[in-house]
């Protein structure tokens, strides 16, 4: 393995390094953009990237977006991400011990996880040439479960601030995968009533017949009337065009990146439409990664804990944004940059 490694000096980074190995034919870039709290911890995203520019400006992108999750959880860790620029069909053992060699080359300084066509299988393999390395079969495992029930958790948060009880509860959830699924059954459990939509007709059947919620058109479920609307799908969904058809009271859900701009988040609020933001919803997955660093290893009823503690995190967001006057939105990267600057 001849592992070639170029440090690229981006402002506001704290490194960032670009990595070939033309045995495995790895090409990787992982960047790091704040330790301030702890080892930059974030998942490793496998994708067919069209140029290294695209790269880069995804991992610049990412890593920076967990430095805010990771500080706005209050966990030991700063930010950080790696992407492989590959095909899913040519992932092989080789060009993950490629890609742990470059990890290794770090010292630490960058903890990787699964993400995007990367699973906790494949991490176990990265495991035997690098100790850093989260999410491993044998600890935290998929971390889906985790956001799921950090997504619910605050659900029940938001119900509460709206006055509402579960039982009189109607949640809009739009995406059936590894968090929907999760998150319907947590709220079916709690007696809400649930609408769901998907692209996906058979994963909507199923959950119909298994749970007996509504199915809703995945071009309607935006728009669905409801008490909350939970996008678990896809980014970029409050934009100019849905915004103003929205019929939620609050929009508390999984994806990432649900505003297409921040001034959506304004836009929301006028509306009236209580916008709980996403990095601190989603965070269930990271918050299982930090209960398997702790000491004495990974114990799964922390992690629930931690996971249902969220709820109360976002409460705390939505009183701080209240008494400053601003929107949630800009309370979360406040309250963040607040914490991890401060160290
Ligand atoms: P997933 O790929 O398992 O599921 C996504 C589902 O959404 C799929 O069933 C897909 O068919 C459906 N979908 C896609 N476009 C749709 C549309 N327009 N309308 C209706 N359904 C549509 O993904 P996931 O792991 O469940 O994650 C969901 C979201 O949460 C993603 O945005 C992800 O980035 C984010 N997230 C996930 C985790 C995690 O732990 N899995 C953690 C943080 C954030």
């Amino acid at each position: 393995m001849t592992l070639t490694v170029t440090e690229l000096n981006i402002p506001g980074y704290e490194k960032v390094v670009k990595a070939y190995d033309m045995a495995s034919g790895l090409r990787a870039i992982i960047a790091v953009h704040n330790t301030n709290l702890g080892p930059a911890v974030g998942g490793t995203r496998l994708f067919p990237y069209a140029s290294e520019d695209e790269a880069l400006t995804d991992v610049l992108r990412l890593s920076r977006g967990m430095t805010y999750k990771s500080s706005l959880a209050g966990l030991p860790f700063g930010g950080g991400k790696a992407v492989i620029i590959a095909n899913p069909e040519d992932k092989n053992p080789q060009l993950l011990l490629a890609f742990a060699k470059f990890v290794d080359s770090l010292k630490g300084k960058y903890i990787c996880a699964e993400d995007m066509n990367t699973t906790s299988a494949d991490m176990e393999v990265i495991r035997t040439a690098t100790p850093f390395v989260a999410g491993l079969e044998r600890d935290g495992g998929d971390p889906s479960p985790f956001t799921a029930l950090g997504v619910f958790s605050c659900i029940e948060a938001t119900a509460k601030k709206l006055g509402i009880p579960m039982s009189g509860l109607h949640v809009a959830v739009q995406g059936i995968g590894a968090v929907g699924r999760r998150l319907i059954e947590h709220l079916c459990e709690a007696g809400c009533r649930v609408s769901v939509a998907d692209r996906n007709g058979h994963k909507v059947n199923e959950v119909i017949e298994a749970l007996g919620v509504k199915g809703v058109h995945p071009d309607n479920i935006l728009f669905t009337e409801c008490d909350i609307l939970a996008p678990c799908a896809m980014g970029a969904i409050l934009n100019d065009n849905t915004i103003n058809q929205l019929q939620c009271k609050a929009v508390v859900g999984a994806a990432n990146n649900q505003l297409a701009e921040p001034r959506h988040a304004r836009r929301l609020q006028d509306l009236d439409i209580l916008y709980a933001p996403d990095y601190l919803v989603n965070a269930g997955g990271i918050t299982n990664v930090a209960i398997e660093r702790q000491v004495g290893g990974y114990n799964m009823k922390d992690a629930v804990k931690a996971a249902r503690h969220i709820g109360q995190r976002l409460l705390d967001l939505y009183a701080y944004a209240e008494e400053h006057n601003i929107t949630t939105a800009e309370a979360a990267d406040r309250m963040a940059e607040q914490r991890f600057n401060k160290k």
